[in-house]
């Protein structure tokens, strides 16, 4: 595997390997690799001839100063586990090549960014859309791998690159789970065991909801039972459980056969964990 480190360089690799015609596969991470993002590199191994993973603690996307001293830097052990999964290029640059500079623009995603995450974390959307747009324009992939986990950021990213008319394909991958059903994530290295146990029940709940509505419970009486049920959970915070169409990601243009995401965010042991989970109509 190669590592490239600065902006010039990785252009420069992959205008060549476009003049070769092989196709170029993106997978955006912020490190600390796990199975979550071995998925995203799998598809992209699968459906492309080079794949190129990039490591880039994204300190625009933070808003709590804390959050990011604290996110996990595993460089070394992250090279090895590229290396065992076969990825071609390892994209890491520092801060200052990649803003070498403060951003002047400011991205606004309207209505897509006022809610779930992004009314929780003002800002994040626009630091994870400058972000994009510079590694889309520095790797110029065909296709682009996401979470589907981080859902409504697949949807900002979907957005971004329509309203640039970027040619490459935008991609979500299923969540990958631990077996207690508990979202793989990096953050996750941050918990006790305990904490781990009390993690897994952002799961249950969704689940619980899913149950719920396909018995017809409705969507009022879901969010009520579901949140009794958070309620119960001794060391689990939760800062928002929410229905919404899956398209908009607005509650209110639900209907009967809409298709629906069910969205949480809550606090285990100070730290912040997402999921969702993702409801076709019958
Ligand atoms: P991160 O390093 O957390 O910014 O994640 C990089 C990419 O991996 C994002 O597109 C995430 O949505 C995705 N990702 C993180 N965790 C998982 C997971 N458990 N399953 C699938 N994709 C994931």
């Amino acid at each position: 595997m190669q590592l490239i480190q600065s902006p010039d360089e990785i252009l420069v690799k992959v205008k060549d390997l476009k003049k070769k015609g092989l196709s170029i596969g993106l997978v955006p991470t912020m490190g600390a690799l796990h199975h979550g993002h071995k998925a995203l590199a799998d598809q992209s191994l699968e459906e492309n001839d080079i794949t190129i993973t990039s490591i880039f603690v994204n300190p625009t996307q933070f808003n709590n100063a804390e959050d990011l001293a604290r996110y996990p830097k595993t460089l070394e052990a992250d090279k090895q586990k590229l290396e065992a999964w076969g990825v071609d290029i390892l994209f890491a640059p520092g801060e200052n090549e990649i803003y070498p500079r403060k951003p002047t623009i400011k991205l606004n995603f309207g209505k897509l960014e006022e809610v779930l995450e992004g009314k929780f974390r003002p800002g994040h959307f626009n630091g994870v859309g400058i972000i994009v747009m510079k590694l889309l324009n520095l790797v110029l992939p065909d296709r682009a791998y996401f979470g589907l986990k981080d859902f409504q950021q697949f949807l900002i990213v979907k957005e971004l690159v329509s309203n640039f008319s970027v040619p490459t394909e935008i991609i979500g991958v299923p969540t990958q789970r631990h077996a207690s059903g508990l979202a793989i994530s990096s953050r996750n290295q941050n918990l006790s065991d305990k904490g781990l146990e009390i993690a897994a029940n952002i799961y249950q709940g969704l689940n619980l909801a899913r149950e719920l509505i396909l018995d017809k419970k409705g969507i009022k009486e879901t969010i009520r039972l579901t949140g009794q049920f958070y309620d119960k959970v001794d060391g689990l915070e939760i800062e928002y459980f929410e229905i919404v169409h899956s398209d908009t990601l607005l509650s209110e243009q639900i209907s009967e056969d809409s298709p629906l995401l069910l969205s949480v965010a809550g606090y285990v042991e100070n730290i912040r964990l997402i999921d969702n989970l993702y409801l076709q109509p019958d």
